[in-house]
């Protein structure tokens, strides 16, 4: 990256007439690297009006910002080159975390592979046996394809598990993509792939998670379709319905990795090492606030997972049971009658077994023994405790670049001509 700054001392004082775009691109350039916030021409003209007094045009604004950009990027080759020292770097930094880097015969970069120690450990400790998986095109130069792993917390909220940058989107890249997050979380019988329906990530995650159930994501094979006709896209999503085991993978199909993506369509323009490290910030920083909230944390269970159960109380007040054996309630919900059996910890709504959180009819019988409190029906991943201990680890920063290690045993890729399939 370009540290030096060209203008002289008396240049950075500009007025409507000589601000030119080097000039402005001076003075925002630690907003532009700070990154947090798209900033736009319009900030910077106020920012610049407000500070230095002067008034620049929309047009003004917008070269500033176009060549603060260029500055902060580097050449791409350079970002390319730094790859693989960033990585040892990170890993360094942060035990446990796995970085690959595939190559090809001739040295040029295909495809990289990350996933950060800390949220792996988190992954096999403290969550459900999920993950979703979804890939999103890179803008800019590069058309290369972004992709990543997420699990869900306590709260229902994506945590970030692993990600990756390849060339294009081809089946055998997804494959040896998959197999090095396989060989990070294991092939769990018991674990849910969510996946979009691109024929190659379905081949890639069939192949290496041979156990593991993979369900497509709802909402993409709907929009896919382009089902107008009301009727048969209420039969598509009924299919939909069966076809995932639990109630929570309905939310996920309409949540999905989009909202992960949404954070990164501003950072996707940007090149390969600073892309990577941006996504580790996005991490640090996620971790960083909902320890936070954790800490504070009001119940005994998350917040998600209260409001749900609170649903479900005030849902089966009038709710009647009748006692069968030690074992077995029948519950009336004015509408059907539902089994309760709690030696098998299972309702035949499917609500609680496939949720985790106990429906109306496990509340009514809870109810009908005289308990005050339903919490012993929640399963452990929405407790307080195993909700806190998800985020006790924190991401370490990798540091400057200047201050890095550059191993011998370490050789820089090269740059790949990158094309969207
Ligand atoms: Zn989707
Ligand atoms: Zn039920």
């Amino acid at each position: 990256m370009n540290d030096v700054h060209t203008c002289s001392r008396t240049q950075t004082y500009p007025n409507h007439r000589n601000a030119n775009k080097k000039i402005i691109a001076h003075i925002i350039k630690d907003k532009l690297e700070d990154g947090s916030r798209d900033l736009k021409p319009k900030d910077i003209q106020k920012d610049i009006l407000s500070q230095y007094n002067t008034s620049i045009s929309y047009k003004q604004a917008w070269r500033g910002k176009d060549f603060g950009l260029q500055t902060l990027r580097g050449s791409p080759l350079e970002s390319f080159e730094m790859l693989p020292y960033y990585c040892y770097n990170l890993e360094k930094k942060n035990p446990g975390t796995v970085t690959r880097i595939k190559t090809n015969d001739a040295g040029v970069f295909e495809i990289l592979f990350i996933a950060l120690g800390a949220s792996l450990r988190m992954f096999r400790n403290h969550l459900r046996p999920l993950l979703i998986v979804d890939a999103a095109h890179l803008k800019g130069g590069y058309k290369g394809t972004n992709f990543q792993a997420v699990g869900m917390d306590g709260n229902n909220q994506i945590v970030p598990i692993a990600y990756g940058i390849c060339r294009g989107e081809t089946g055998d890249l997804w494959s040896w993509w998959m197999s090095v997050l396989k060989e990070c979380v294991g092939d769990n019988p018991n674990m849910i792939i969510i996946s979009d329906r691109h024929p190659s990530i379905a081949l890639s995650i069939r192949n290496e998670f041979p156990s593991a159930f993979h369900a497509i994501c709802c909402r993409h094979l709907m929009m896919n379709l382009k089902l107008k006709n009301k009727k048969v896209k209420g039969l598509y999503w009924g299919i939909c319905k069966a076809y995932t085991p639990d109630e929570w993978q309905r939310k996920i199909n309409i949540l999905c990795v989009e909202s992960v993506n949404a954070c990164t369509v501003r950072w996707r323009k940007l090149p390969v090492t600073l892309l990577t490290d941006t996504y580790r910030e996005m991490v640090q920083k996620w971790y960083f606030e909902r320890r936070k909230a954790a800490a504070k944390m009001k119940y005994e269970i998350t917040d998600w997972a209260a409001h749900k159960v609170q649903k479900r109380i005030r849902k089966s007040v009038s709710w009647v049971v009748y006692g069968i054996d030690e074992f077995q309630y029948q519950v009336f919900d004015g509408l059907y009658n539902r089994l309760v059996n709690l030696r098998t910890d299972e309702c035949d709504c499917r609500k609680w077994q496939l949720s985790g959180i106990p429906c109306g009819h496990v509340i009514a019988v809870s109810r009908f023994f005289g308990q005050t409190d339903c919490l012993k029906y929640v399963q452990d991943w929405f407790k307080k405790e195993k909700y806190q201990a998800t985020y006790v680890e924190s991401i370490q920063f990798v540091g400057n670049y200047k201050e890095w290690e550059y191993p011998n045993h370490i050789h820089p890729v090269t740059l790949p001509i990158m094309n969207n399939p």
